[in-house]
């Protein structure tokens, strides 16, 4: 059966592919409509999947009839001899270990009886999820002059992926301005316009944890295969991959891959390209070749109205004299403004109070004084940098000049006592340093504190700064 399909798949597809794609296949076993055929590797699996499926479909359909089922066994080198023990021996709640989840990305089928990925009854593609939160959409994504640039380059975008100058699509902005939501409202969209498209979100940590994975479990290129099937890679969080030079550089390639194939890569980051720090320059040009869209603090009308209509989805009706207090007072962050809100619907009906002005005052009061006290490591090295009259790339830099040394340690031990970073986190965001680094300044700090007087002072009005 099999030779015959090989005769008939060889007559319609180019020699070179043939040889490439067909050639190293195996045919297994053949049951009454269903034929089992042994392929080198997932990503040969994938690639067969994805080009050649209606091809195997006619060829198959030809020899065993319209029930012809296709049953791909991937052959997992190295670790187990030969198909058969996958197959036979092993339980099936082992097996699953080794399909394609792997990579810790969903690779799932509506299809319910498709619970072993290895067996794919009839011929059909996997899908792989999207990973997208439908409540993210460009619908209630309230445009405003502090997103409208952004906003209307995400729907360009979504409106032709991989078919705009926007690519990549970089959305930079600070915490809580909507820099996910938009991100998945792309994908959201693009989704509704194109449901053949394979889109997937996924945070920059997530991916960094996978490709780890990937090279701890020696599958590097199941990762690297994995995501240039890709049509549309939104990546959220960025910065996330700063100083970790070995997912930089897979990401690199996978980007470069992508690009070149016209599909679209949208990235989301807390500072523009040229701010980033510890990004590797290639990857940054690679940035700038696209459109990178800035999402600013929304003014007042836009606050007022991303609050009213949250209310109004919520079925909630609040006076406006409230709305208008919060608008007010919480500036700088969407994801506070409507934390407020919240929370004083939830206090009012806890209390079964009525929300009078007096409550908002309360809560907007403790909404202002968490924000203030949340103070940023590169804040922080920007304070000291300044108070000694230096830039961060000095303080940070690997010089053990006393006064810079000094500063240095500084803005360790203020990382220390205002942040809630863990001591590696700040020891390498200040200059790559340890853990070990950052303990031994805090431990510098409080000595010379209680011995040096001039140091003292430093301490006193730095303080003052941040408090
Ligand atoms: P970021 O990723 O930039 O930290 P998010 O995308 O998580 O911010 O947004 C924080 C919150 O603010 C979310 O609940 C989001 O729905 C809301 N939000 C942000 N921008 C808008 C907007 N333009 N209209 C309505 N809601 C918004
Ligand atoms: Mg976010």
């Amino acid at each position: 059966v099999w030779k015959n399909c090989l005769s008939f798949i060889q007559d319609n597809i180019q020699p070179q592919a043939f040889k490439t794609w067909f050639l190293p296949i195996k045919p297994v076993r053949l049951t009454e409509n269903a034929l089992s055929i042994e392929v080198p590797s997932k990503f040969f699996y994938e690639w067969l999947e994805e080009h050649y499926v209606k091809l195997l479909k006619v060829a198959l359909t030809k020899e065993l009839g319209e029930n012809a089922k296709l049953i791909y066994i991937i052959k997992m080198e190295n670790k187990y001899g030969n198909s058969e023990s996958i197959t036979e021996k092993i339980p099936s709640s082992n097996r699953s270990a080794m399909a394609p989840q792997e990579l810790d990305v969903p690779v799932t089928s509506k299809d319910p009886e498709l619970k072993n990925p290895f067996v794919i009854p009839g011929i059909r593609n996997i899908k792989i999820e999207s990973q997208l939160n439908p409540n993210y959409n460009f619908e209630n994504f309230l445009e405003g002059d502090s997103n409208r640039l952004a906003r209307s380059a995400g729907m360009a975008v979504a409106n032709k992926p991989g078919g705009t100058s926007f690519n990549p699509l970089l959305v930079y902005g600070g915490v809580g301005l909507g820099k996910t939501h938009l991100a998945h409202a792309i994908g959201v969209e693009i989704k509704d316009k194109y449901p053949e498209k394979t889109v997937l979100y996924i945070s920059a940590e997530k991916f960094t944890q996978q490709y780890i994975e990937s090279v701890k479990k020696n599958t590097r290129n199941d990762f690297i295969h994995f995501y240039q099937l890709i049509d549309v890679l939104i990546i959220d969080d960025v910065q996330f991959l700063s100083g970790k030079s070995g997912t930089q550089d897979v990401f690199f390639h996978i980007f470069n891959h992508l690009h070149q194939n016209g599909k679209q890569v949208i990235l989301t980051s807390d500072k523009a390209p040229v701010d980033m720090q510890d990004i590797e320059q290639r990857l940054l040009s690679r940035f700038k070749w696209g459109l990178s869209a800035e999402l600013q603090v929304p003014n007042y009308e836009t606050r007022v109205s991303i609050l009213k209509n949250k209310l109004y989805r919520d079925g909630v009706e609040m006076p406006d004299a409230i709305v208008d207090h919060v608008a007010k007072n919480i500036k700088t962050n969407i994801r506070e403004l409507e934390g407020a809100i919240i929370s004083l619907i939830a206090q009012s009906s806890f209390n079964k109070r009525e929300v009078t002005l007096e409550l908002a005052e309360s809560i907007v009061e403790k909404f202002v004084k968490n924000t203030k006290r949340e103070v940023s490591i590169d804040y922080i090295q920007k304070v000291v940098s300044d108070y000694f009259d230096m830039d961060v790339a000095t303080l940070q830099s690997k010089t053990r000049k006393r006064h810079i040394v000094q500063a240095r340690q500084l803005a360790m031990f203020f990382s220390k006592k205002y942040t809630k970073a863990s001591l590696a986190s700040i020891g390498s965001q200040i200059g790559k340093r340890d853990h070990a680094t950052v303990l031994h300044a805090c431990k510098t700090v409080d000595n010379l504190a209680e011995t040096d007087k001039q140091f003292r002072k430093y301490i006193e009005d730095l303080n003052k700064k941040f408090t």
